[in-house]
């Protein structure tokens, strides 16, 4: 095509472009022919670009033309725009209107792979939910409030004196030697046991009747095996009035332990000493595992040992300014990882605090 028009030029020489210009009309009708073929094949925007580029870019047959605008006569040269712009708005025209159809076509093709079908399940994100032992302090709160007790909270860093003292465990009892304390000072301890709750909860009540109070919380021995561990959780129990007799410390148990693992569990109380209880039972629950006919569970006793309980002694009510011949009181305290273990059937203390999401996930 480039020679062609070359060659068309030469031959003009001086001649005036306006008897010729058929020859050049004609030239520029099969040029233009072409492209409009070529436009109409191209089957994406970027064949059309290159269809573009070829009449209308820089090296483009449009540029060449216009560069012998500059060498014909100043009377051929409106002549010769005429006719460059004649060829060049049907190519242009055609162009724009192959342009439009195709981006609609590439645009509907994407939307149509990028297509999002609402109705489709979602990917869900885990959920976390709540630790076994919350679960189980949380039932065991619920049944107690439910029953008029209150919820109350005491410190973990505890003076000797509440820890033991006002507990009937004066410096050189022997019972101190039932729980291995981490002492902060001579005077401060890390509790051993959710029961200083009870002497400071008395004080701050004395002489109001009735005391009905539970107190949950973290507790802390020197003990690391497979049921024990150095901190763990206990939720402790008192209720004083007048008139309150060991009947209602076993009705409310009874009625614990029915909530927690079913009606059909029994309990049994054994004589157990506690300082600051007297008389003190350890409490069992009968063995669910084995309806009793004795297990591996339950070390074929048919009973598992679930809380120590007991009547508050005279000396813990004396010492808080209740007078013990006027009130009575029932104490318990629970640990929530021994209940957890027996309601989920949990092995090992350990995978209670191990935070395994393997573990955790079953409950
Ligand atoms: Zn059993």
């Amino acid at each position: 095509m480039f020679e062609k028009i070359k060659i068309f030029f030469e031959e003009l020489e001086t001649d005036s472009l306006e008897s010729k210009k058929d020859v050049l009309e004609d030239i520029l009708s099969l040029a233009k022919e072409e492209g409009l073929i070529e436009i109409d094949k191209g089957k994406k925007v970027d064949d059309l670009k290159i269809v573009q580029t070829k009449y209308f870019g820089k090296k483009g047959i449009i540029s060449d033309l216009m560069k012998y605008m500059g060498k014909v006569s100043n009377k051929d040269k409106p002549i010769l725009g005429k006719i460059i712009h004649n060829f060049k708005t049907t190519l242009e025209d055609k162009l724009n209107q192959r342009f439009t159809v195709l981006k609609k076509t590439e645009i509907n093709a994407k939307l149509e792979t990028e297509k999002i079908d609402i109705t489709l399940p979602g990917t869900n994100s885990q959920r976390g939910h709540k630790h076994p032992l919350t679960l189980v302090e949380e039932q065991i709160k619920e049944i107690f409030t439910n029953i008029g007790f209150t919820v109350v909270e005491g410190f973990e860093i505890e003076e000797d004196y509440y820890n033991f003292e006002r507990l009937n465990i004066p410096k050189d009892h022997p019972a101190r030697e039932m729980q291995d304390t981490f002492y902060l000072n001579e005077d401060v301890v890390l509790r051993t046991h959710t029961s200083p709750v009870q002497a400071r909860i008395m004080d701050k009540m004395c002489p109001q009747l009735p005391v009905k109070i539970i107190a949950p919380g973290k507790v802390f021995r020197r003990d690391d095996d497979s049921t024990h561990s150095p901190m763990f959780h206990q939720i402790e129990g008192l209720m004083v009035d007048k008139n309150i007799t060991f009947a209602d410390l076993k009705g409310v148990l009874l009625h614990l332990v029915k909530s927690i693992f079913g009606e059909e569990r029994k309990i049994r109380l054994r004589p157990s000493y506690f300082p600051f209880t007297e008389p003190s039972a350890e409490v069992d629950v009968s063995c669910g595992n084995c309806n009793q006919e004795g297990c591996r569970v339950c070390g074929y006793t048919g009973w598992l040992e679930i809380l120590g309980s007991g009547m508050v002694h005279p000396s813990v009510l004396e010492m808080a300014g209740y007078n013990s011949n006027e009130v009575t009181g029932f104490a318990f305290g629970i640990g929530i990882e021994r209940i957890a273990m027996l309601k989920y059937g949990i092995d090992d203390m350990r995978l209670l605090f191990d935070n395994d999401l393997r573990f955790l996930e079953q409950f």
